[in-house]
C-alpha cells in the first residue's frame, strides 16, 4: 500500500515525505471531495499548514485539483491518474448533493465546449452541478 503510494507520488514528481504518504494514502479513501478542516481532521493530529503546503504542493503537481462548490471552503479530490492529454482538473464536472453535501468529481462527465462572444478568452472554467447524488437518490 504505501509502496503504491510511494510510486503515485513519484509519478507526478513529487519527494516522498511521510505527510506525503498520510495525506495521499487518505485522499485516496475519499470517495468524495474533502476540505482542508476535514483532512486536517482525519489526520488528527498534524499541523494545519503542513497539510496545506502538502496540498498546495499536490496541486502544483496536478495530483488533487481543488473545486470551488459554493459552500465557502476549498474542496480537494484527486485527479484522475490517467487523463491522457487532459491532465488538469477543471474539465470535468463537480456535483454537489443538496442531501448529504458532499461533493463529488465526476471525471467521466466532461464541461462542454462553450462559445465565447470575440474578444473574450476563457482562462479557467468550472462547472458545479447541484441536486442529489447517486447514493442519497436511490
Ligand atoms: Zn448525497
Ligand atoms: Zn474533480
Amino acid at each position: 500500500m504505501i509502496a503504491d503510494v510511494e510510486k503515485r507520488l513519484e509519478a507526478a514528481g513529487i519527494k516522498p515525505t511521510a505527510m506525503r504518504n498520510l495525506v495521499l494514502e487518505y485522499l485516496l479513501k475519499q470517495g468524495s471531495a474533502i476540505s482542508l478542516a476535514e483532512l486536517e481532521r482525519g489526520l488528527a493530529p498534524v499541523d494545519r499548514v503542513t497539510v496545506y503546503r502538502t496540498l498546495k504542493t499536490f496541486e502544483e503537481h496536478c495530483l488533487v485539483h481543488s473545486i470551488n462548490d459554493g459552500t465557502g471552503a476549498a474542496k480537494y479530490a484527486l485527479c484522475q491518474e490517467d487523463s491522457g492529454e487532459v491532465r488538469h482538473h477543471d474539465l470535468h464536472v463537480h456535483f454537489y448533493c443538496n442531501s448529504c453535501k458532499e461533493t463529488f468529481c465526476l471525471p467521466k462527465t466532461l464541461i462542454p465546449a462553450v462559445v465565447l462572444p470575440q474578444g473574450f478568452i476563457s482562462e479557467e472554467v468550472s462547472l458545479v452541478m447541484k441536486g442529489v447524488c447517486e447514493r442519497c437518490s436511490a
